[in-house]
């Protein structure tokens, strides 16, 4: 028996996980569950985070989570419960398989079976935003070469167990050459390490056309977490309905299984939702604590019940389908079929899809890290950055050199020009006269002659290379 804690959550989350339960149950899963509470009624009660302290020790002692969807009431400052707990437990795997299901299920892409990893901590989802200026607010990109390493092991290694042939990187490093541009070089590393699977590169905007245009080129695709959100979503719905994938949400020691879709308030308590995706997640779940063989019975129903033509009205279509049914009914005929192999849709073999044991990340030496400049950025109300300019010139500065002001990322000093539109966010680049390198003693010399003028420093970022290599992006047009 496998203690699990389970969560209903909102909207259609009751109504598919008693179905996901019931169908569990029939099948003999070796499963106990602890129940949680978590979702609206508890951000309104107060608790921003959505979830108890009592809570998180029943699901952080249990480890195994089945979740349904959750809504985050919008305003008054509630976090999104369900990035909170991917991060609080280092969930960093996020697998979305979507396949489509021809001739059963209508669609556009009868060959499509992909697989997609999605980088679930970090990146944009750090949730760090400011608001910085009367015009102007960020939002930190954070990328880590642990977390990007992680990933895209996991992506290799999965392929591997898998037994599938080639794994695609998404980013978009043509612009990110930082952040996106450390992604795409751990996954030239690592991919190395898996001659046997074959390795591409796509950048993700013409990846994302592919995928929603040719999918069935792709087989395991691996991105930043943002990218992995938006795309696993668009691959979803294009089998035939975003009712019909799960997901996991792998960590070290804990793991998360969840359907890819949100609450769909507009369908809740009306007996209308596809269970799907919540049961693919459970069913992922059953591989992931070693239940494989009960996995098999209720994925080889569930094909059953699909290719019988018993289809939830998102899936209904006069041509491929027999019976429009409820999701009571969806359960009851699954549960019917248990024991029952599909007889055109390819059946199940589970025989190797247990928990993928991971390596311990190992941290690298560190590099010979060098201050080389700073950045200062400013809320500054003029429009003019030659003014600007002329200013900082003028306050005397000592060693330092102004050499570059941008606005949003574009230099407008020295030689911009007249037509770029600029906001009051300017962002002045300081350099050592002679290039060699700076301390922190000229950073904080520098703040005090910049505030004793009464320019307003938002932040600053330093400037660094890293065993030789300058480390931070030029301006546009620099
Ligand atoms: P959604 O996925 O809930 O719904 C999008 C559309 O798909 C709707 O028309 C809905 O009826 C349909 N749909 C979704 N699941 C279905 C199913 N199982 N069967 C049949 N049709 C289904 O997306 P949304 O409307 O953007 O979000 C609604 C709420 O869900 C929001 O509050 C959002 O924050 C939350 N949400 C939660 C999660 C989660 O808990 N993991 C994920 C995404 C969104």
């Amino acid at each position: 028996m496998t203690k699990i804690t389970i969560a209903k959550g909102d909207g259609i989350g009751p109504e598919i996980m008693n179905a996901t339960l019931e169908i569990l149950n029939a099948a003999g899963a070796r499963i106990e569950t602890d129940e949680i509470e978590i979702g609206e009624k508890v951000y309104l009660s107060g608790n921003t985070s959505g979830i108890s302290d009592e809570s998180w020790d029943i699901v952080r002692r249990n480890k195994i989570f089945l979740k349904a969807p959750i809504t985050t009431p919008q305003g008054g400052g509630y976090k999104s419960l369900n990035v909170s707990t991917r991060k609080f437990l280092g969930l960093y795997a996020n697998v979305r398989p979507c396949i489509s299901l021809h001739p059963f299920v209508e669609t556009k892409h009868p060959k499509m079976d992909i697989v997609i990893i999605r980088e679930n901590e970090e990146d944009l989802y750090a949730g760090i935003e400011h608001q910085q200026t009367d015009e102007v607010v960020q939002c930190l990109k954070l990328i880590s070469r642990p977390g990007c390493e992680k990933i895209v092991r996991y992506a290799f290694e999965f392929a591997k167990q898998q037994n599938r042939k080639k794994v695609t990187c998404f980013t978009k490093d043509n612009i990110m050459k930082q952040t996106d541009g450390l992604f795409h070089e751990v996954f030239n590393e690592i991919a190395k390490e898996y001659p046997e699977i074959q390795n591409e590169h796509w950048i993700v905007d013409i990846g994302a056309a592919k995928v929603a245009d040719t999918p069935q080129v792709f087989d395991v695709i691996v991105m930043p977490n943002l990218y992995g959100d938006i795309i696993s979503d668009i691959a979803a719905q294009i089998t035939g309905s975003v009712g019909l994938a799960g997901s996991s949400n792998i960590g070290e020691e804990c793991s998360m299984f969840e359907a890819i879709h949100g609450t769909a308030p507009d369908i809740g308590g009306k007996n209308i939702a596809n269970p799907s995706g919540l049961l693919q997640g459970a069913i992922m779940m059953l591989n992931h604590i070693g239940q494989s063989d009960i996995a098999e019975k209720i994925q080889n129903a569930w094909l059953k019940t699909i290719e019988d033509g018993i289809h939830t009205s998102d899936i209904y279509n006069e041509d491929t389908s027999k019976q429009k049914v409820g999701t009571k009914e969806f359960t009851k005929a699954v549960i019917n079929n248990l024991g029952l192999k599909p007889s055109i849709l390819i059946s199940a073999n589970f025989t190797n899809s247990g928990e993928i044991k991971m390596p311990k990340y190992i941290r690298r030496a560190p590099s010979k890290k060098e201050l080389v400049g700073v950045d200062m950025f400013t809320h500054w109300g003029d429009t003019d950055p030659n003014i600007l300019a002329e200013k900082i010139n003028s306050l005397g500065i000592k060693n330092l050199e102004l050499s570059m002001i941008t606005n949003r990322g574009i230099k407008v000093w020295p030689n911009g020009f007249k037509e770029t539109f600029c906001t009051d966010h300017w962002r002045c680049r300081f350099k050592k006269e002679d290039n060699s390198m700076m301390s922190n003693k000229d950073i904080i010399d520098l703040l005090e002659k910049l505030n004793n003028e009464n320019l307003e420093i938002i932040k600053t970022e330093n400037l660094y290379s890293f065993d030789g290599k300058n480390a931070f992006s030029l301006g546009q047009g620099q």
